[in-house]
């Protein structure tokens, strides 16, 4: 079935509404095409096209783009997790209470934060968060984000926050993609719980080379010194959501949360749709 469903990712959503029509000739041929033409988009409006991943025809229970039985089948991080990074840990965990079990790259490392992530990092959710984030589907990020919600159920002490933060994209790449997608993410959290998401407190100050080319050691450099904080008082004795995409090294979550810190912030916890396993 993934394979189909990755294909059919390519496809525009609604074929119908891309047939070419000529309005040249308005005969009562051409106007009744126009009628058809015009009600297609109208009824595309009110009844969402198929489903993104399996096709079937989405009715009217399902607020976004891809079916519910879908989205019970996408990769969710199950099982046991770090308590600190949130990683899965598939070693024998013994005894060892799930608030205690830690993975060996942070039991070297006193994070300052915790951190979650939904979903992992591959098949249709990398697709899904690609057309999301490169493609301009907006409505597909907003689809998943319903997914934190659901999450709130398995620790809702993530959720237990002042406010909620977006990771921030530098001025050039919010001006490419002329939105930031973890803002998008948040909006649809802080609707739900009724929290204040502040898209304004970090600041993204310096352009660095794309993360995905580096190293852990060489990410973690990269990042150093590129966001800064506003309006500081906002957040001085506060907790914190962090809220970002996917979660690849920890070093962008990590240099937020260490910023957001050292300018007062009381507690942060980081929530990600995805989460890469390196
Ligand atoms: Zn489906
Ligand atoms: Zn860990």
């Amino acid at each position: 079935m993934q394979k189909d469903s990755i294909r059919s990712l390519d496809v525009p959503l609604n074929k119908k509404c891309g047939e070419k029509f000529q309005p040249q000739n308005l005969s009562l041929a051409n106007l009744f095409r126009l009628s058809i033409f015009v009600k297609t988009i109208f009824l595309g409006f009110i009844f969402p096209s198929d489903c993104l991943i399996c096709k079937d025809p989405l009715n009217c229970s399902n607020s976004g783009l891809v079916c519910q039985s879908c989205l019970l089948n996408l990769p969710f991080i199950q099982g046991p997790i770090c308590y600190k990074c949130g990683s899965p840990i598939q070693a024998a965990i013994g005894n060892i209470p799930a608030e205690k079990l830690c993975c060996s790259d942070c039991q070297n490392k006193n994070s300052s934060f915790q951190a979650r992530s939904v979903f992992y990092y591959e098949g249709i959710i990398r697709q899904l968060i690609h057309h999301f984030k490169f493609h301009g589907k907006v409505t597909i990020g907003k689809t998943l984000a319903k997914q934190f919600i659901d999450y709130q159920k398995k620790e809702p002490d993530f959720f237990s926050t002042h406010c909620i933060i977006p990771v921030p994209l530098g001025i050039k790449k919010l001006r490419q993609r002329e939105f930031n997608q973890s803002y998008i993410l948040a909006k649809v959290i802080g609707k739900y719980l009724t929290i204040p998401v502040y898209p304004f407190i970090l600041k993204k100050i310096k352009e660095i080379t794309p993360q995905m080319k580096l190293s852990r050691k060489e990410r973690i450099q990269n990042i150093r010194g590129a966001f800064t904080v506003c309006k500081k008082k906002l957040i001085e004795g506060k907790d914190i959501l962090l809220i970002d995409d996917v979660y690849t090294t920890g070093a962008t979550i990590a240099e937020c949360s260490k910023l957001l810190f050292q300018n007062g912030a009381g507690r942060v916890h980081a929530l990600t749709l995805a989460r890469s396993i390196l």
